[in-house]
């Protein structure tokens, strides 16, 4: 039996992606892996349709905390003051990124069940002398989906640059690109793109790279030499070569579904079949349905069932479900309905359900 995977990646591949990742073997050197690397860095421009002469994809190998970190070390220069968002694990880790390279920072800590207070935003960028602002998109923590234009708006109101964590995002929901003050979003292959893990990207504006970090934070996670290769066809250190094979064929076949705009319908749909599953069983979502992504609900255990025994149970059909992380862990449970997931699959996933929360 396949097993379907509704952790929040990686993901259950199509057929089409599994094969494409080792489909050939190429030398990182040659002309074929070169055009490989242009097609897709092209292709991820196309996602949400940004122009090639002010946006660039910067491709690296590793996890989406890669990309997180190559951002944040690359963009804002060596006088940078940053405020970051913090309402969730992933809003810590961008503090924790910013502590360890050492990069002037402020962290505004809100609850996570409850949405952000942008009054409080707005207070600590008004006269904080802060550069940029870092946030997390959809954060994954709880399933909420962050109001990232309403921190545009106010960015732009207060003279910094949006600085995006789009990791478990990027492929799946609205991001405002259109916004002067977006400088960068980080985000990986194998989350709402369905590649396969070990490749990580950063969308950044070629200006506002151009004047970040000199001398360089970093030598792997310089995303301005990353950038200076790529566009030379070239590579600083060997890629994922396998892993950009099956980006580009799930770039491809995000295409033919229809972009974007489709898989955040499609997503919807099935969250929603899952979500009224599930409350006709008696189990709630942490959050109103309108605060949550498309991607991930995150549920509370029910009276008397361990996130464990809800675990195996869904695993003995087939079904891999993820624990709640950090100081929630023990009150919730969550599903993504990412990947390559079927009518049948989800036919079977509702029947799984009634039977394990009968
Ligand atoms: C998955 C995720 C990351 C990166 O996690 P990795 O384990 O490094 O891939 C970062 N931010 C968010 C919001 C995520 O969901």
């Amino acid at each position: 039996m396949r097993a379907i995977l509704l952790n929040p990646g990686p993901v259950s591949l199509s057929e089409g992606v599994r094969k494409a990742a080792v489909s050939a073997d190429l030398c990182h050197r040659e002309p074929e892996y070169f055009q490989l690397q242009a097609r897709v860095r092209q292709d991820l421009l196309e996602v949400y349709g940004c122009s090639e002469q002010d946006w660039a994809a910067v491709l690296l190998g590793g996890s989406g905390t890669t990309a997180l970190e190559a951002m944040l070390t690359s963009l804002p220069g060596r006088d940078a003051r940053m405020l970051v968002i913090e309402n969730g694990v992933y809003g810590e880790r961008i503090a924790r990124i910013a502590e360890i390279h050492g990069i002037a920072f402020e962290a505004l800590q809100f609850g996570w069940i409850e949405p952000i207070d942008f009054a409080r935003v707005e207070d600590a960028l008004t006269g904080g002398g802060f550069t940029h602002l870092a946030a997390v998109h959809h954060e994954t923590t709880t399933g909420r989906l962050n109001d990232v234009a309403r921190l545009a708006e106010l960015c732009e109101a207060h003279g910094a640059e949006l600085l995006l964590d789009a990791v478990s995002s990027f492929g799946a929901e609205a991001i405002p690109f259109d916004s002067p003050v977006l400088a960068a979003c980080a985000a990986t292959a194998n989350k709402c793109l369905h590649g396969i893990p070990g490749l990580c990207f950063v969308l950044t504006r070629r200006s506002a790279l151009a004047s970040g970090a000199q001398p360089p934070r970093s030598l792997y996670l310089d995303l301005a030499l990353w950038l200076d290769k790529q566009d030379q066809d070239s590579t600083p250190f060997t890629p994922s070569v396998n892993a950009v094979l099956a980006l580009d064929k799930a770039l491809e076949e995000l295409r033919l579904q229809g972009g974007w705009h489709a898989r955040h319908a499609r997503y919807t749909k099935l969250a929603g079949r899952v979500r009224r599953a599930l409350a006709s069983r008696g189990v709630e979502t942490l959050l109103p349905a309108d605060d949550s992504s498309c991607v991930l609900v995150a549920y509370r255990l029910p009276d008397g069932m361990t996130y464990a025994t809800i675990h195996d149970r869904l695993k003995q059909w087939g079904f891999v479900i993820y624990a709640g992380q950090g100081k929630l862990a023990a009150e919730l449970f969550r599903i993504s309905t990412m990947g390559d997931i079927t009518h049948y699959d989800m036919e079977r996933l509702l029947a799984a359900i009634e039977s394990v929360f009968q």
